[in-house]
């Protein structure tokens, strides 16, 4: 299955071709189907599977599709990941398949320099990756709005648990009145991690690789 038969753009199929992508890999070809169509989602998927590319692909070909001015302190994605190296590796990803859009994306992560992650967060970004604690500490000091939040993702959900993330996820969804199109990715599951995706997810189609 190609990436062109998905309904993705030129400038996107561009970018994939350059980073070596051809046909969609199994976790791929289950979960962009069906968020292309708007669905939440639930999948079990380690890390090597191609995650990354089965929850951004379609978020960037819809703000791709819809695209808005940025208005300041906004984000229309965000992505929530455990450590910095995953996030920064996430957003790395993106901006390669960004590359040929205006897709913005920026990372949020502790250990970095506040002011400069203010300064992107404050222009507005359209794909907004962060581990929990640092955008914590962003909402607090008002540097970050949900208010026109469209996609919500949460990347390796069960290590987040496992980190002991689960009162500043309940933190963070506070703050986000409306229902984003959510997409929960978890390498293991619990009883901790269902009842997670219960609060979050709304008809979530399950995807397992
Ligand atoms: P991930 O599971 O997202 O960490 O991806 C694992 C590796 O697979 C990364 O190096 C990706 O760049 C690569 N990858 C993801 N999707 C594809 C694809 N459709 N074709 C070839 N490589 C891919």
């Amino acid at each position: 299955m190609s990436f062109s038969s998905q309904g993705f753009s030129p400038d996107i199929v561009r970018a994939l071709t350059e980073c070596g992508y051809e046909k969609l890999t199994p976790v791929q070809q289950q979960a962009i189907p069906h968020a292309r169509r708007g669905h939440d989602i639930l999948a079990h998927a380690q890390t090597g599977t191609g995650k990354t590319a089965a929850f951004s692909l379609p978020i960037i070909q819809q703000i791709f599709d819809k695209q808005k001015s940025r208005s300041r302190f906004n984000v229309r994605a965000l992505i929530l990941a455990p450590t910095r190296e995953l996030v920064d590796q996430i957003a790395h990803n993106i901006e390669s398949y960004t590359k040929y859009t205006d897709v913005s994306v920026a990372a949020v992560f502790g250990g970095a320099k506040m002011s400069s992650q203010e300064r992107k967060l404050e222009a507005g970004v359209d794909i907004l990756v962060a581990t929990p604690g640092r955008l914590i500490e962003h909402i607090e000091l008002g540097n970050v709005s949900f208010a026109n939040l469209e996609f919500l993702v949460f990347d390796e959900a069960d290590r987040m648990l496992d980190m002991g993330f689960i009162n500043a996820i309940r933190t963070i969804m506070g703050g986000i009145s409306q229902h984003p199109q959510t997409m929960l990715f978890s390498a293991t599951s619990s009883t901790q991690m269902n009842s997670l995706a219960q609060d979050l997810l709304r008809k979530p189609k399950r995807v397992i690789v």
